[in-house]
């Protein structure tokens, strides 16, 4: 065993044997000589309760930002039409929303893992492929953006992993390995630097693996051939405070934008809060892991007010979270994992909104009929009992108060499917873990919380 990339959680909680492996730097937040990082991010430690937390968090954004601007949020309840469709990390640090000023309406966004796209592949990866085929073909968002970040933990996974060693994740491992082609590139060309600029090149090199990897998918490709979608790279550096973007054919409103906002990010918010971006930049502590809907208008870092490094954030279509599945979510599977065993977070929060489109493609598919999209209806249908449930219980509803109760109820689906992963299971039974179910409303302005 390497005896300096030591990890500081035990395995066990992974729910795996603990075999003898080389240790990863995967769990390691900071370097053992450094003294643990302060936990700003943590509200624990202002003794607030973590559910009144979000409570507030919404009672401020309702005050400040949607009761003020009716002239944003009106037209939003109508529909979505959102310019970018982005892709980002989990990581609690880097919400795109904040850093890039994102707008409620703005951005169609997906976080997972180091912000990693997969080949198209049907079996595999429905989850992300339902996001991106609802973007390109019912949104037709103009832009997709790939951002990845400074001190990933993902990335230094993929760059620790060692070719024929044995997975010690359940899915980390495997998400991560999307980013392979990028890592020998990176190998080859950077062997003489350290493995901390190897990282940084890696962050980079990944987002042009998942550009690449973007083109896989017929409709992004039909996009591009027609010049009715545009792919942009960046790179968030939260350490030196940098924002870059890259891609050869590049419409320039549409990285303006994204600088724009990200300059003004900087000069208000990054520069002016040193005491909350300076602890960050050794490492992450989120209380929360938050799933939410990818839709425009639901980010929870602007609708609960979570502040970078608050919560490690998963967006997916309609929050779902399939049940534990080793071979074909990988995607959700390894960020429940490094969420719960590595970085110890205390409440998962699933949170479902309305109007969703997700939900709503859910109660329409009829049973039987072949599916129209190459990934959505097979993505939605994580939540099939829940609709079987709704449909029983309220079959003399709409089907606009089918889809309203259907959102509250997927998210139990949801939070009942979170109990299949063994990790997840174990923090139950031990209490260090809550599941809280949350469901947004932006036509009345009103956030809902419930413990199952
Ligand atoms: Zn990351
Ligand atoms: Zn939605």
């Amino acid at each position: 065993m390497s005896g300096c990339l030591c990890l500081p959680k035990k395995k066990e909680a992974a729910g795996k044997p603990s075999v003898d492996v080389p240790a990863s730097s995967l769990l390691q937040k900071q370097k053992p000589t450094q003294p643990p990082p302060p936990p700003p991010s943590k509200s624990k430690s202002k003794g607030m309760d973590a559910v009144e937390r979000l409570k507030n968090g919404f009672a401020q954004f309702k005050a400040e930002v949607y009761d003020k601007k009716p002239e944003l949020f009106e037209p939003l309840k109508a529909g979505q039409a959102p310019k970018y469709m982005v892709f980002a990390c989990a990581d609690s640090r880097v919400c795109p929303s904040v850093t890039l000023g994102l707008q409620p309406g703005e951005a169609f966004t997906i976080r997972n893992i180091a912000a990693m796209v997969p080949a198209y592949d049907k079996t595999r990866y429905a989850g992300i492929g339902s996001a991106i085929e609802y973007a390109v073909c019912a949104l037709k968002v103009q832009v997709l953006v790939v951002i990845g970040h400074s001190k990933c933990g993902g990335i230094r996974a993929l760059n620790s992993l060692k070719d024929g060693t044995p997975d010690t994740f359940h899915f980390v491992e495997d998400w991560v390995r999307i980013g392979n082609p990028a890592k020998k590139k990176v190998q080859t060309e950077c062997a003489s630097l350290s493995f901390d600029d190897q990282c940084y090149a890696l962050e980079k090199e990944a987002v042009n693996t998942s550009l690449e990897n973007l083109k896989t998918y017929p409709f992004v490709k039909e996009g591009l051939a027609n010049g009715t979608l545009k792919l942009v790279g960046g790179h968030y550096d939260f350490v030196s405070g940098k924002f870059d973007t890259w891609e050869p054919k590049t419409d320039m409103d549409a990285v303006g934008r994204l600088k724009s906002g990200f300059e003004q990010f900087k000069i208000t918010v990054y520069d002016k809060k040193p005491e909350l971006f300076e602890p960050l930049k050794s490492g992450q502590t989120p209380r929360y892991m938050v799933f939410a809907c990818a839709d425009s208008r639901v980010c929870p870092s602007v609708t609960l007010r979570l502040q970078p490094g608050e919560a490690f954030t998963i967006r997916n279509i309609a929050a779902m979270v399939p049940a534990y599945d080793k071979n074909r979510y990988a995607g959700v599977g390894s960020a429940i994992e490094y969420a719960v065993c590595a970085l110890k977070v205390e409440v998962i929060v699933v949170i479902g909104h309305s109007k969703c489109g997700g939900i709503k493609a859910l109660l329409t598919l009829q049973d039987g009929a072949p599916d129209t999209f190459h990934f959505v209806e097979d993505w939605v249908r994580i939540g099939y009992v829940a609709k079987k449930k709704v449909q029983t219980i309220c079959a003399s509803l709409s089907v606009d108060d089918q889809c309203s109760a259907l959102e509250k109820e997927a998210v139990n689906t949801s939070l009942e499917n979170l109990k299949t992963y063994p990790f997840v299971k174990e923090g139950l039974a031990n209490g260090t873990l809550k599941l809280v179910g949350g469901h947004y409303d932006f036509v009345k302005g009103v956030f809902t919380t419930w413990q199952p």
